[in-house]
């Protein structure tokens, strides 16, 4: 048999394992495998009148089954990996991104052939299972701590799955992983930036595991695009045994549409594929999987190591931390006084963090994710034990019609928690304006019949909006009620309020054009009105001015301005500032 003639392994280091041979240690039941076959790949058809697979004829834009392997996807999934690898001096995160250590004739540019495209990476670690590991007979060797899929698929395979301890530093002795293979060990599993503990593994330790293992190892890159390193894809052409594994559910922001990719030299991604469902990723995931390889994800991936690094700063100094891991990822690793408390704490204010006090290696130890900003201070806080308001502490509403459904919530203190998408882009500015200088967090999205026109998409955000004011004040205790502005400088606008429970509206604006972007002027006075009929308040609104664009902004400031007097019980805050110490 085959699988006998596996070479034994050897501990020689710099030896040049270009050619194992893969189909040796692929299961026997896999390599001689029929792979299910559609009679549309078959036929090599393009625009065809296909009546071959019992779907619908009527087109609903998804009455055709997905391509089982998209061409396109895989192209630009390689494109992606050759162009961040492209030497482009110090452009780079940090211009560590070029071909260093594979060795000058090692690189070539990898091609559709070394991808396979899965239903997340978590598919793709699962399939290496059934394509290598024989049930009951083989096994798997990992690092510990680590990601803690590679042993659930381990254990619903039926496959051994064994352990090698990090270092206490996290860093990965080799000759001590070396020494739990043995003859059975199919995979071995290195997760770089390893999940929880954030570093990555030297280049040299990996090197040495591809080097001196006689099966296939999986480098799992979940994170790489964190770490400023160009990770192991420029290897795979000197160890046919590599398997890399990215995913866009991390920097990329995709986690919902559930792609990942392995890269690996084409006898490997061959033996996925028949393996695989044959349409295992479904076309709207393959359509924006697409569409988001196109695009880079530099300016999202600098925010959150900037972020990482002000979080991991600010938590070091907090008493109860005893140690921030050094992270390569868009996590941190945080030794905590009496970790379960915090989580407690943290959960009563609505923040979920990651528990990895139990897993060996991470005692007291909480994995927190980087989010934007002000979330990432509002952690802090809590840890801290600061009375804030919690990311649970929000009033939600929603209204759904034929035309649109809104969701909104509104977080009682200004946390700058914003996320807005009404579909109207115009619209969307002025709501971020409003959230700004009214200090009161919305959270809004909006999902609109646009087609038509904005109409209903403006009316129904209005009244939403509206009600969920009318709820907040309904909430206060001792507020001013009235509110107004004074006019502003550059606004030339004013709103007075009257947050009393009894609709009223005044309105003398006027503007020149019928729009100002996608949002039509003549929906101005519609907005507001809708918005102090939901809202239950009076209220009066006056603005001139030259550039529509300007009147728009200056109302919607200073309406946000008189909700944020009324609704405060501190009125001495908006006196006007002394002018002792500049005159
Ligand atoms: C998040 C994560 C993945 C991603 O899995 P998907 O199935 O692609 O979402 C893979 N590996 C590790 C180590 C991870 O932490």
């Amino acid at each position: 048999m085959i699988s006998e003639l596996r070479l034994v392994i050897s501990k020689k280091k710099n030896m040049n394992k270009s050619n194992i041979n893969i189909e040796s240690l692929v299961r026997d039941n896999i390599r001689k495998l029929v792979p299910y076959s559609t009679a549309r790949n078959e036929s090599k058809l393009k625009n065809a009148l296909f009546m071959d697979a019992n779907e619908s004829p009527f087109n609903t834009g998804y009455n055709r089954y997905p391509k089982p392997v998209n061409y396109e996807l895989k192209r630009e999934a390689a494109r992606s990996i050759n162009s961040a690898l492209k030497p482009k001096g110090k452009e780079g995160l940090d211009g560590q991104n070029s071909l260093h250590g594979a060795g000058e004739n090692v690189f070539k540019e990898v091609s559709a052939e070394n991808v396979f495209v899965g239903n997340g990476s978590d598919e793709a670690i699962d399939l290496l299972f059934r394509v290598f590991c024989v049930p009951g007979v083989d096994n798997v060797v990992s690092i510990a701590p680590t990601y803690g899929m590679y042993r659930v698929a381990a254990a619903i395979n039926n496959v051994e799955y064994r352990e090698c301890a990090l270092n206490a530093n996290y860093s990965l002795d080799v000759e001590t992983l070396l020494a739990v293979i043995d003859k059975n060990s199919k995979l071995v599993f290195l997760c770089s930036p390893n999940n929880p503990t954030g570093n990555l593994l030297s280049k040299e330790s990996i090197i040495n595991v591809a080097e001196n293992f006689n099966g296939i190892v999986v480098v799992d890159e979940a994170y790489i695009d964190f770490s400023g390193d160009s990770g192991f894809t420029p290897y795979l052409f000197k160890y046919n045994n590599l398997v890399v594994l990215r995913t866009m559910s991390k920097s990329r922001g995709m986690a919902a549409i559930r792609v990942g990719f392995a890269y690996a030299n084409p006898t490997i991604i061959s033996f996925m594929e028949k393996v695989k469902y044959p349409y295992n990723l479904n076309k709207v995931s393959q359509e924006l999987a697409t569409k988001s390889l196109k695009e880079d994800n530099l300016s999202r991936v600098k925010v959150i190591i900037q972020e990482r690094e002000r979080l991991g700063c600010e938590l070091s100094k907090l008493e109860c931390v005893q140690k921030v891991y050094r992270s390569d990822s868009n996590f941190l690793l945080v030794k905590i006084d009496n970790p379960l408390e915090k989580i407690e704490a943290l959960k009563s204010k609505g923040v979920v963090v990651r528990d990895r006090s139990t897993v060996p290696g991470c005692e007291e130890c909480i994995r927190v994710s980087i989010g934007k900003k002000d979330e990432n201070n509002l952690l802090l806080s809590i840890l801290k034990g600061e009375e804030v308001e919690g990311y649970n502490n929000y009033i939600e509403l929603s209204r759904i019609t034929k035309e649109t459904s809104v969701n909104l919530k509104i977080f009682k203190t200004g946390r700058g928690i914003t996320n807005i998408n009404t579909g109207v882009g115009f619209l969307d500015h002025m709501l971020e304006l409003f959230s700004v200088h009214s200090g009161i967090n919305i959270d809004i999205d909006v999902t609109g019949d646009l087609r038509v026109d904005a109409h209903h998409t403006i009316e129904d955000t209005a009244l939403v909006l509206g009600e969920g004011i009318n709820k907040l004040y309904g909430q206060l205790k001792g507020y001013n009620r009235y509110g107004f502005v004074l006019p502003m400088d550059e606004s030339q606008a004013t709103a007075v309020i009257d947050l009393g429970g009894r609709f009223g509206f005044e309105w003398d604006v006027k503007f020149a054009s019928a729009f100002t972007g996608d949002f039509p002027t003549q929906m101005y006075s519609h907005f507001f009105s809708s918005l102090a009929t939901a809202g239950k308040f009076t209220l009066h609104l006056k603005a001139n001015g030259e550039n529509d664009h300007h009147i728009a902004e200056a109302l919607f400031k200073a309406f946000a301005r008189a909700v944020r007097v009324a609704l405060s019980n501190e009125i001495r805050e908006y006196e006007l500032p002394s002018s002792k110490g500049v005159i």
